[in-house]
């Protein structure tokens, strides 16, 4: 119990554990397993934290699974969300136009889940030859995803785009502390602030004060339409980038099709207390059902997740075993032009921890 807290600071304070009687630390932990390819690629994940913890660490997962049906979300899950503090969750389908709202916003907005942090690293061959490996680290909780929309009249809709100050320091300051964690010496701040002077006006106010308690940090700072260009002129340009909410979306999906594709693209939701991981993806539903998605953004949200933990063995054992996998072009899935199935790039994975 005190190694454990230890090695994962305060984030493990409220969680409940005991000792098995194979002495084992057991932790419980939310799995939500999202719709359409979500309970494909989720099932992957766990299959593989849990061989991976197997081999590399004591400690073992009882994972509390739920499932959503029609955007209904139980008391059940808040409370294994509010008493596990970590989960892992699968895509989750929105209606598009009608219908009820995002689940994934929802839970980022009700659980101040401010940072969603979205590593991009090249680690199959792609179109570049330079090296790609960067961190979006995007608004998770305003911006024009407040989701507030007016019907002024059949012809006239106005949606609010929403900038607090203390939002938008939260993300600023979770960027800059990422850049000391790896001595990097540049984070680009990535706006519209020329045509939104306000809202975006006070994003980019605010992370430049907060770049003045960071000196060893330069600040680039970036019009988002450029940005878009640039990361596909030359993408290893880039290291750490803050962003608000929208633009952090787009440019991560973006930058996940300069590596290969969504298939490859993990994040991570961080609050003050509470962690959510999931694949940047969606649920794909053109190839739900089929054994054909490519687990490797869940997996690789998992590592993001067994990282939050101090287990950093069991991550650094599948980091390993995927990238061995996917060096092989044969055994990658469909997606990556490859020919296997989820389960069996499951159980080749496995293989190798
Ligand atoms: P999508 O990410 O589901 O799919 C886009 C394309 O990428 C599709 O061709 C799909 O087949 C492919 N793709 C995505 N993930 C893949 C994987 N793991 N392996 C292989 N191919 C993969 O985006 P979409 O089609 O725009 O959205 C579908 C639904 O997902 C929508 O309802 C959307 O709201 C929802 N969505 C949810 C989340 C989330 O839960 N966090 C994120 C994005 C979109």
């Amino acid at each position: 119990f005190y190694r454990l807290r230890t090695r994962a600071s305060n984030t493990f304070k409220p969680w409940l554990f005991k000792l098995h009687q194979n002495w084992r630390f057991i932790v419980k932990i939310t799995l939500i397993k999202g719709d359409g390819i979500g309970p494909e690629v989720s099932g992957s994940t766990r299959s593989i934290i849990d061989a991976a913890l197997e081999l590399h660490s004591d400690l073992k997962i009882d994972w509390e699974v739920f499932n959503i049906v029609d955007g209904q979300l139980s008391e059940a899950l808040f409370k294994s969300l509010e008493t596990n503090k970590v989960a892992i969750k699968g895509p989750i389908t929105t209606p598009i136009g009608f219908g009820f709202k995002s689940i994934n916003v929802f839970l980022r907005q009700k659980y101040n889940l401010y940072a969603n942090v979205r590593p991009i690293k090249k680690i199959i061959p792609t179109r570049y030859d330079e090296s790609i490996d960067l961190v979006i680290f995007r608004e998770n909780t305003e911006g024009l995803y407040a989701g507030i929309e007016h019907v002024i009249s059949e012809d006239h809709i106005v949606a609010e785009k929403v900038t607090t100050r203390s939002a938008s320091m939260k993300i600023a300051t979770a960027a800059f502390e990422h850049a000391l964690k790896l001595n990097a010496s540049k984070i680009t701040v990535v706006h519209k602030a020329n045509i939104l002077k306000q809202c975006d006006g006070l994003f980019l106010e605010t992370v430049r004060a907060v770049a003045k308690k960071y000196p060893t940090v330069e600040l680039v700072e970036m019009i988002v339409d450029n940005t878009a260009m640039q990361m596909v002129m030359k993408p290893s340009q880039f290291g750490i980038i803050v962003t608000t909410n929208l633009y952090g979306d787009i440019l991560s999906d973006l930058a996940a099709g300069l590596i290969g594709g969504l298939g490859l693209a993990p994040s991570a939701n961080i609050g003050e207390d509470m962690a959510i991981f999931e694949p940047v993806h969606g649920s794909a539903p053109d190839i739900a059902g089929q054994n054909l998605a490519n687990p490797t953004a869940c997996i690789l949200s998992g590592v993001l997740m067994l990282e939050h933990l101090g287990e950093m063995k069991a991550a650094q054992a599948i980091t390993q075993a995927i990238t061995a996998v996917l060096d092989h072009a044969d055994t990658r899935t469909k997606d990556l032009g490859g020919t296997l199935t989820t389960s069996e790039f499951t159980d080749a994975v496995i293989k190798r921890l």
